[in-house]
Formats: structure tokens, C-alpha cells, sequence
């Protein structure tokens, strides 16, 4: 019996965990976590009966506990809250399946606690990767990816003696990070100018969270996945190459000294990396379409156009930059996407806003966890002073 605590538990990640865990009975939900959704919460609690679960606000667990009584699950709530459902001393791993960086404390907890990360929650490797992989080593714990993508270069680096944590026997000369382009893919700037929110959040592929279905058309994603695969893979930015493969058949690849190149490939399904993440290195079966190559015309790749997204080279500059200056970025995408989706800035304005921000912090060389969160709140101040949302 594998134990499970998942924060995130009623979004797109965390609803297709738990996809997984009732297909399985060796897998058990003990500890969950949402942000507001307290309806789809209460459903959730009832079905897989962890013995504790916690929302953002003090209110809605009140409302639940009442509602729950009868179970007698614990609810909690806040930070706190999150952190508990965390480190949870049943659970052997966690799934990070929260949106934003507000993932970075609860996953650094439960790293402390000894806990093995299924990690989804990308925005907590882009801020906090130096601390959150250092933790990992330090605990030896496993941080294994559900990002699709980077559990096609976890797969396609097995074969490998020590895979995880960047060790690895054999050279890896280039990781090659796919994208399906998004729903705006070949679009100039002039296009893009008067985009709609309800335009963006068609994504061609993928039924996913609206952040990461906004970062998606920007390609602010796939910039945050850059240094999620530095982080994850030790490999610098520039050994990194985003390619782009419009039908997302190719997840990603990696290119060993020899030349030989490895891919993981498949119907796009998240269910598969999440549940690999909870089984590994065991494979199993998952319900679902198979490839059927007889009637795939042809597998494309394109070169990403960074001009019009700037995505990609943003989070590069940020990464190279360093120390405080990803979790600026990250922020300010956060904060920008949050005024898109509101309908208070034009989706230019994302990228307008991450590299105001950028030029003008001061970059903290050696980010500790309070620093990442000055720099958060100080993100948001300075944006907030300049754009009004
Ligand atoms: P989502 O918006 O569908 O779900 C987010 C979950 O986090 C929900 O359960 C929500 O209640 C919870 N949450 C949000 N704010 C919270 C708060 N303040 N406190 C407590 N809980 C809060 O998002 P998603 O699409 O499932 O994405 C989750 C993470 O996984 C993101 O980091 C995303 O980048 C990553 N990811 C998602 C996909 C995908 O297919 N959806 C693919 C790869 C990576
Ligand atoms: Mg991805």
C-alpha cells in the first residue's frame, strides 16, 4: 500500500491523481488540500476518506466541518493548513498538484519531513530550486516530475544507473524540451495584440488549470520549464532546446554523447507521468488510447519564434541571472496572468510586465526562503505601484 497526500487535490492534476488512486487499490488518498472549491472537496473527502484535508480559508473549514462531521476527518486550513496535509506522517509521498509558487513551503516541508515528491507544482522548482533540490539530496528524498515533459526525459534517461537528481552515468549531451506552441502558435505580434481571454484559454492539446493554460499560449510555460528541467536534471540552460511539436506525440527527448536520442512518446494524457511519479520505476497499466501510428500523417517540429514569445528567452535571462531573479519573474507572470484572466491587461502586457519588473530588481545572490518571499511581495508592490492591477 503506497500512501498518498496530495495539495491541489480539486484541480486538473490533483482530479486526475485521483483518476489513478480509483483504478488502484494499493494506492490510498490519506491527507488532501484545495484552494476554494469546498463542494468538490466535500465530495472528494467523502469518497476517498483521508483523515485529514484543508482549504485556503479559516471560514470554509468551518463550513466542512460541519458538513464532515460525521466522517471524522480533520480539517484545517491556511498555510498551516497546507503544511500539515504536507508532512503528514502516513503519507510516503506528495503530490504537488497547487498552482504558483505558494507551493514552495509545503513542498521544502514535506522534503523535510522525508517525504518522496511527485512534483507538478513547477512554479516551486523555478523559485526555489537551488533549496528545494539541495533539501532532496540532503533528505534523500525522491523528486520525481509529473510535468509531462520532464517525465519524458525522467523515462527516456532510465537505463541510466542513478537517473534521479541529475547523477548520471552516462553524458547527456542536450535535453530536447517539446511544446505544443499553444493555441496562438504562428501568430505575429500584430495578432496577438487583441487576443480574448476565451481565445487563450483554448489550448489545442491539453484540458488544463487557467494559469498554466494561459502560460501555455505566452510560453511563459515552457520558459518555466526550462528551468525546471535545469533544476530537475542538473543541465545548464543552453543544453536545453525547445522544440516545438504541434501534436504533443514527442513529450521530449534527451541526446546522449554518442548522439543516440531517446524520447518518450504518447497520446497526450497526464495520467500517465502522474502515475509513473507514483509507481516508479514500476510500469502499469493505464486505461486509455493507445498511438496508432497508421494514422499519425506526420510528426512535425518547428523552431520556437522567441520574438513574438517572449516567454522563453525571459526565464532564461532570469535563470541566468540567478539568485532572487526566477522567483521575479515567476511572480510577475503570476501576478500578470491573475490581471489577463480578470480582464484588466492585454496579453502582451504579460511579457510588458515580467521584464518591468526584471529591470528593476536587485538581485539577492544567495535567495534563502525568506528572501524568495520578500522578493515575491516585493514583485507584487512595484507592479502594482506601475500598472494599477
Ligand atoms: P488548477 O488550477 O486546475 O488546480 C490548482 C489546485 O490548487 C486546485 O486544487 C486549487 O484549489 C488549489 N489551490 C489554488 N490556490 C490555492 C491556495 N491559495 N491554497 C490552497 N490550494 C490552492 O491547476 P493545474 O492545472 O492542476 O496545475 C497545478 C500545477 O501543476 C501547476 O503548477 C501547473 O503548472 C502544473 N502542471 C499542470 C498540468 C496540467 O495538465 N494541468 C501539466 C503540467 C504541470
Ligand atoms: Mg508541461
Amino acid at each position: 500500500m503506497k500512501n498518498i497526500s496530495i495539495i491541489g487535490s480539486t484541480g486538473s492534476i490533483g482530479t486526475q491523481a485521483l483518476d489513478i488512486v480509483r483504478d488502484n487499490n494499493d494506492l490510498k488518498v490519506v491527507a488532501m488540500s484545495c484552494g476554494s472549491n469546498i463542494d468538490l472537496m466535500e465530495r472528494q473527502a467523502r469518497e476517498f476518506l483521508p483523515s485529514l484535508i484543508s482549504v485556503s480559508k479559516d471560514e470554509d473549514a468551518e463550513t466542512l466541518r460541519v458538513k464532515l462531521a460525521d466522517t471524522g476527518i480533520k480539517v484545517v486550513s491556511g498555510m498551516d493548513g497546507l503544511i500539515e496535509v504536507a508532512t503528514i506522517d502516513s503519507a510516503d509521498i506528495v503530490l504537488t498538484a497547487i498552482v504558483g509558487m505558494i507551493g514552495v513551503e509545503p513542498t521544502l516541508a514535506a522534503i523535510e519531513a522525508g517525504k518522496d515528491i511527485a512534483l507538478a507544482n513547477k512554479e516551486t522548482l523555478v523559485t526555489a530550486g537551488h533549496l528545494v533540490m539541495k533539501a532532496a539530496k540532503e533528505k534523500g528524498v525522491k523528486i520525481l516530475p509529473v510535468d509531462s515533459e520532464h517525465s519524458a526525459i525522467f523515462q527516456s534517461l532510465q537505463g541510466n544507473r542513478r537517473e534521479l537528481q541529475g547523477e548520471m552515468d552516462n553524458k547527456v549531451t542536450r535535453i530536447l524540451l517539446t511544446a505544443s506552441g499553444g493555441p496562438f502558435r504562428g501568430k505575429s505580434k500584430d495578432e496577438l495584440v487583441d487576443v480574448t481571454v476565451e481565445q487563450a484559454l483554448k489550448h489545442p492539446n491539453w484540458s488544463m488549470g487557467p494559469k498554466i493554460t494561459i502560460d501555455s499560449a505566452s510560453m511563459v510555460n515552457k520558459g518555466l520549464e526550462v528551468i525546471e528541467a535545469h533544476w530537475l536534471f542538473d543541465k545548464d540552460i543552453d543544453e536545453i532546446e525547445v522544440l516545438i511539436q504541434p501534436q504533443s506525440i514527442i513529450h521530449s527527448a534527451v541526446e546522449y554523447e554518442d548522439g543516440a536520442v531517446i524520447a518518450q512518446l504518447g497520446t497526450p494524457d497526464m495520467r500517465l507521468p502522474i502515475q509513473y511519479a507514483f509507481y516508479y520505476p514500476e510500469r502499469r497499466y493505464l486505461r486509455g488510447d493507445r498511438l496508432d501510428f497508421s494514422k499519425i500523417a506526420s510528426i512535425e517540429i518547428q523552431k520556437p519564434d522567441y520574438e513574438t514569445f517572449k516567454g522563453i528567452p525571459l526565464a532564461k535571462e532570469a535563470s541566468r541571472v540567478g539568485g532572487s531573479m526566477p522567483t521575479v519573474m515567476n511572480e510577475a507572470n503570476e501576478h500578470a496572468v491573475a490581471a489577463f484572466l480578470a480582464g484588466r491587461i492585454k496579453f502582451l502586457e504579460i511579457y510588458e510586465m515580467i521584464a518591468y519588473a526584471m529591470s528593476k530588481h536587485t538581485v539577492i545572490a544567495d535567495a534563502g526562503l525568506r528572501d524568495i518571499i520578500e522578493t515575491r511581495d516585493w514583485t507584487d508592490e512595484i507592479l502594482r505601484d506601475k500598472y494599477h492591477v
